[in-house]
């Protein structure tokens, strides 16, 4: 198994001259089984780009899971252009949001609206199925598993696991540890606590021994403090996740839009610096970076 990042960035789009090294458009991951299997993790911006090697190959078949439907990992899906030509299969997984009980096709259909885009949902050639994804029951494509775990996020967001060719790798999509919400004198304090470990064990499980995690990993410490409950991670802890999953290799990505390829390489070295165990297992996710597992 292999993948690539096309788009490495939260938010919104950055292009730009400060972006060049690590790339500018919003998160998309494609996977290929040693049987070429295609499997992509979100539909950021980045997915044009992959789009365009796709289709020389043409039917395709590709299987797109969505971790969640904030734009920066959607708003890719109506440029994804094997859907607008014949006997191309587009499988769309995603979650049954538990708010507005809609499934997934709301990402792509939302986007297709009258006011929004000028070609209609209809007027889509591919055969596109919507499959619905539920925490912890695994689906198979091809010689792969997907196994989606519920992520806290202000939306339902999926983090998947996929095991496949003997390798392994874990996608967070966005993801904030989640805080206790009661103080140490509330009466719930110390049940809420238990609930939060016992959480936050099962996701590490769920990322127990991968050879890549790849963790939203927006902020630095100081940008947290004042971000708390915006649903993102943080360099701190991609950092503590890989360590106590055990992963091999460590991706950090939804980089921030202000991010300059300069701050990253900072960011880089320093996080490398004081935490020297992680040389060579630490990575700055960039668009290109391509990895053989
Ligand atoms: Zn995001
Ligand atoms: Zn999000």
């Amino acid at each position: 198994m292999k993948f690539k990042f096309w788009g490495v960035r939260g938010s919104i789009p950055t292009p730009g001259p400060q972006t060049i090294k690590y790339g500018g458009n919003t998160t998309c991951i494609e996977i290929r089984t040693d049987r070429n299997e295609l499997i992509i993790l979100d539909a950021g911006t980045g997915i044009h780009a992959l789009a365009q090697t796709l289709l020389r190959d043409m039917p395709i078949t590709a299987h797109i899971f969505i971790t969640h439907t904030h734009w920066d990992h959607i708003q890719g899906l109506p440029f994804f252009l094997p859907i607008f030509f014949k006997n191309n299969r587009i499988n769309l997984y995603g979650g049954q949001d538990p708010v507005t009980d809609e499934n997934i096709n709301r990402a792509l259909s939302a986007q297709l609206q009258y006011s929004y885009f000028p070609i209609h949902e209809a007027q889509l050639k591919a055969r596109i199925d919507y499959l619905t994804v539920r925490p912890g029951e695994t689906v198979c494509v091809g010689s792969a598993r997907i196994t989606p775990i519920i992520l806290n996020h202000p939306v339902l967001n999926f983090g998947y696991r996929v095991d496949c060719d003997g390798s392994s790798l874990f996608f967070t999509g966005d993801f904030e540890s989640q805080i206790n919400i009661y103080q140490p004198e509330d009466d719930d304090y110390a049940s809420y606590r238990s609930f939060l470990l016992e959480k936050h064990q099962e996701i590490v499980a769920a990322m127990q021994d991968v050879d890549a995690l790849i963790v939203d990993s927006s902020y630095t410490d100081e940008e947290y403090a004042i971000r708390l409950g915006w649903g993102h991670g943080t360099y701190r802890s991609g950092i503590q996740l890989a360590t106590e999953a055990n992963a091999k290799r460590l991706f950090l990505t939804h980089h921030e839009p202000t991010r300059t390829d300069a701050d990253l390489d900072l960011i880089h070295r320093d996080l490398l610096e004081q935490h020297p165990q992680f040389a060579d297992k630490l990575f700055i996710a960039r668009e290109g970076l391509e990895v053989c597992l």
